[in-house]
């Protein structure tokens, strides 16, 4: 019988494909904001565990279409590795469409295009990516570990060998000090690439990630609600992407939920960003139905 590792975390929109662990943790875990494996230390799971779970979850689930590989970052594993999973579930799930992991700048540029093509050759056609901010200056603060010349050419490089991308940037990581630079170069990256989903979310910190955020960036102040509204009105101003982007900010942590098509709806998220701060708080998202 299957057993996962916990914690574990996958993307809302993989909730009812199948999960597969073939690394616990993640390869990095410096990021200063992130305390979702703070608890694991990174591994690259034994192959034939990977494969007796694999035959489980196709035995029970024979016609999944979509499956996830966990922990947070899959694409850590190396290519050979990768291949042999890919190539076990196509024979498993004989109606496999997609296989889709967590993937950061460094795991892309590990890599080189024809390996990633060889990848996207055997379904892992969707990568979730999180961009966070596209200023070098806030990078730097929250410890991420890459540049933003790194994220826009990871990110091409992904796109150009095939893959789909979705993106996340965090509302309010620059804090106020830093909030326009981080909105200006966050755009840029986005416009500079061709992601194809695209989600903000509200930074949240946790209790166990206070202290050493407020370390690396000790002039950092949180922005209320109204503030991060502005900053997303400000962001969605400045893309400009030359190809269409499903946008969404429907995360728990979000006061405001917005969803439509970049750019033909860019007017119209804006214009409900401003009617929201018109109306103030009642126009926001119960505290009761957030993730804090
Ligand atoms: S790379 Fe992702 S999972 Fe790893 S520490 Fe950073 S934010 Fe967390």
């Amino acid at each position: 019988m299957l057993e996962y590792s916990f914690p574990l975390f996958r993307p809302p929109s993989e909730a009812n494909n199948i999960i597969i662990q073939v690394t616990l943790g993640c390869s990095y875990n410096n990021c200063s904001f992130c305390s979702m494996y703070k608890t694991k230390s990174y591994q690259v799971r034994n192959l034939e565990d990977i494969q007796k779970d694999i035959e489980s979850l196709a035995l029970s689930y024979p016609d999944a279409t979509k499956v996830f590989l966990a922990d947070g970052d899959a694409l850590s594993l190396k290519n050979e590795q990768l291949l042999t999973i890919l190539k076990q579930l196509q024979k498993l799930f004989v109606k496999l469409r997609r296989v889709s992991l967590y993937a950061s700048a460094q795991n892309i540029l590990n890599k080189s295009k024809k390996e990633l093509e060889a990848l996207v050759e055997n379904k892992l056609n969707l990568i979730y990516y999180g961009v966070e901010t596209g200023s070098d200056t806030v990078l730097k603060k929250i410890t991420k570990g890459v540049s933003q010349s790194e994220i826009i050419n990871s990110l091409n490089l992904a796109h150009e060998a095939g893959m789909k991308i979705s993106a996340t940037v965090i509302l309010g990581i620059g804090g106020d000090k830093y909030s326009n630079l981080h909105i200006k170069e966050s755009a840029k990256v986005i416009n500079s690439t061709k992601v194809n989903y695209l989600s903000t979310l509200q930074l949240g910190l946790e209790e166990d990630t206070k202290e050493i955020f407020y370390k690396h960036f000790n002039d950092f102040n949180m922005l209320d609600d109204y503030q991060l509204l502005h900053e997303q009105k400000n962001f969605l101003k400045l893309l400009n992407p030359s190809n269409k982007i499903i946008f969404r900010s429907n995360h728990a942590s979000n006061a405001l939920h917005l969803a439509g098509i970049l750019p033909k709806n860019k007017n119209r998220l804006i214009q409900e960003l401003e009617q929201a701060l018109l109306l103030g708080k009642t126009a926001f998202v119960s505290n009761t139905f957030r993730g804090f």
